[in-house]
């Protein structure tokens, strides 16, 4: 079976459900939708951007309390009473605050990093949980009543069955929508936060911005459970919003399988279900009344980080027959611009004066190189010389201590690496760095990124709701070409991490490429490729020249840069010790000698 036909089979399930199931099963089901819009949301920020947040029960909480003030709220001004009359209007005004409140505390505590992060989100998620418990207007810790039902065309739904369908309308439409847009550009750009920010900058994507996209998008997923939740029960405290509750929503999510859009819902599911039976079968072999289940679930999220850190989803897909999609790339898409070269000769890059140290190590001292355009130039020197620290400068990676340099008659100092990438420098790393699961075509297709923009609202609207595959297909269609062209044609659709060692760096020679650069920084490049890839790989390189693109290499094998390029920057230990054409340099005694004495 496809996967459009698993779609069809689960939404027919959902829709004989009700009809077929009794009340407590029924209520049982409200549940874990309800839990799988959140944990939607965490697969979004967790589980694909690795953003670890402990306070989405918080955002659930302002959700149902700004409908349950709307509708309930008898001292309203005018101005905001009118919102009351309809729970579809107070759904709306939940969404736009959940929105101001996300947008402000990602500006706040999206800037944070490694375990800080998951710190900053308990602060607010307590902080909010204690404004829902204190305030006189949301009745305090006892809470609020009087409730409306949600009503759809007049009709109220305020049945178990009648609610049922509009929590899981909003559950698949929130799967779907999630999984298209993660499949556009915007999508890769939220992949790619997985990669490292080095990586995604330096190829032109702007992480802050995705990473408060997906913040933003988990809490308005929050929102709308929780506005549903309210509504349903018709009754409010601030229990459901605390932080134990938005610890739990995590585990749903890290269970299930936070990599995945249907984790989301089996986590939801398993720990509702299992949470249910242990509250029943527990206290009865104890042989007294407590909340044990919490002490079992502890012990199960150990177990499940040490064993299945992927959850259960991978598990139960492996079971599950699925005929994939038969993917394609239209390579008759039109052809993204290209920007304009510089004449050949023209001065392209310049670094005067550049040293970097960390700490007491002075890693590069005094560094001083060209590049005219159409040249291929190569930095040679031993390990630890300096020369990776050297391309780092260049592409923003690293600010150096002291020095200049010049690209295009521009001062680069002070640029971030999405600005130098943004002005035609693209780059490959020494030690690669790429998304592993990801396809080959995805990988390469990031470094495209930034060459088709349009705005984040659209992105985002037109990625959820499959309006964006025109420019998807140019995307894709450019990622093709490098692909083909750098011999990696027969692996398009494998996942990067299954590449050898070799073929994954000739991947990010595509993927820079891709950026349609003036000049390109390889680093070690030809490094695991065996004789007969190397001169593919020197060939590819001739006719990148030939169409005035400029590279500057890092190489070891001195056959491999000989024929190939037309100068040659010597270092060791931090400093320039020669520079000439490739035949002076390799007769030249100091170059000799700090090979001799460095790496014999
Ligand atoms: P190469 O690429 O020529 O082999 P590198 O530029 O990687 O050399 O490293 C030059 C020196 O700088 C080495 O001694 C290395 O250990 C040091 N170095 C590189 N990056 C860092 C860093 N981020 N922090 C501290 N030391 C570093
Ligand atoms: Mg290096």
């Amino acid at each position: 079976m496809s996967a459009r036909h698993w779609l069809a089979l689960f939404v027919a399930l959902v829709l004989l459900a009700p009809l077929a199931l009794p009340e407590f099963t029924v209520t049982l089901l409200n549940y874990i939708g309800l839990y799988a819009l959140v944990a939607l949301g965490l697969v979004l920020l967790t589980g694909i951007g690795g953003l670890t947040s402990f306070g989405q029960a918080a955002f659930v909480g302002l959700g149902a309390y700004t409908s349950a003030v709307l509708t309930t709220s008898t001292t309203l001004p005018p101005w905001l009473a009118w919102l009351g009359t309809s729970t579809w209007l107070t759904l709306g005004a939940g969404l736009v605050l959940t929105f101001v409140f996300a947008l402000a505390i990602g500006l706040l505590t999206l800037r944070l990093s490694g375990h800080y992060l998951p710190l900053g989100t308990i602060a607010w998620g307590i902080s909010l949980y204690f404004v829902f418990g204190n305030l006189e207007l949301l009745g305090g810790f006892t809470g609020m009543t009087g409730l409306p039902p949600i009503a759809v065309f007049g009709h109220a739904l305020t049945g178990g069955r009648e609610i049922f369908y509009l929590i899981w309308l909003f559950l698949l439409v929130g799967v779907v929508a999630t999984s298209n847009l993660l499949d556009s550009r915007e999508g890769r750009a939220i992949r790619a936060l997985r990669g490292g920010r080095v990586m995604a900058e330096s190829m032109g994507v702007d992480t802050a911005r995705s990473r408060l996209v997906i913040f933003v998008l988990a809490a308005l997923l929050a929102s709308v459970s929780g506005w549903l939740y309210a509504h349903m029960q018709r009754f409010l405290n601030p229990t459901p919003f605390s932080i134990n509750v938005g610890i739990e929503y995590l585990f749903m999510a890290v269970v299930g399988g936070a990599g995945h859009v249907w984790g989301a819902l089996l986590g939801a599911a398993v720990i509702t279900v299992s949470k249910q039976w242990l509250q029943d079968v527990l206290p009865r072999l104890v042989g007294q009344a407590g909340n044990f289940e919490v002490i079992v679930f502890g012990i199960a999220m150990i177990v499940v980080l040490q064993r299945a850190r992927e959850g259960l989803w991978p598990a139960l897909a492996r079971w599950v027959p699925t005929r994939a999609a038969p993917r394609r790339v239209d390579t008759g898409a039109a052809a993204l611009e290209r920007r304009a070269r510089p004449a050949p000769g023209q001065a392209l890059l310049d670094i005067e004066h550049v040293t970097m140290r960390f700490g007491g190590l002075v890693a590069v001292h005094d560094m001083a190189l060209g590049v005219a355009a159409g040249e291929i130039v190569a930095l040679i020197g031993p390990n630890g010389a300096g020369k990776s620290t050297t391309f780092n400068i260049i592409s923003g990676v690293l600010a150096p201590t002291e020095g200049e340099i010049r690209f295009l008659g521009q001062a680069l100092r002070g640029k971030s690496a999405r600005q130098i990438a943004a002005l035609g420098i693209s780059r490959t790393f020494q030690h690669v760095k790429l998304l592993p699961q990801m396809s080959v075509l995805d990988n390469v297709a990031i470094g495209a990124h930034a060459r088709a923009n349009p705005g984040l609202l659209r992105g985002v609207l037109a990625g959820a709701w499959h309006l964006e595959r025109r420019l998807e297909q140019r995307l894709l269609a450019e990622a093709a070409r490098h692909i083909e062209r750098v011999g990696l044609g027969p692996h398009r659709f494998e996942p990067a991490g299954a590449l050898p060692l070799g073929k994954q760096r000739l991947l990010e020679v595509a993927r820079a490429l891709a950026a349609d650069p003036c000049l390109l920084l390889l680093d070690e490049p030809a490094a695991g490729l065996r004789y007969l890839e190397k001169r593919a790989l020197a060939e590819l390189l001739l006719e990148l020249k030939a169409e005035g693109i400029s590279i500057l290499l890092v190489e070891h094998d001195m056959d491999f840069v000989m024929g190939l390029v037309d100068r040659v920057y010597v270092m060791d230990f931090g400093q320039k010790i020669c520079e000439g054409a490739p035949e002076e340099v390799q007769r030249d005694a100091r170059v000799v000698e700090a090979y001799l004495g460095g790496v014999e």
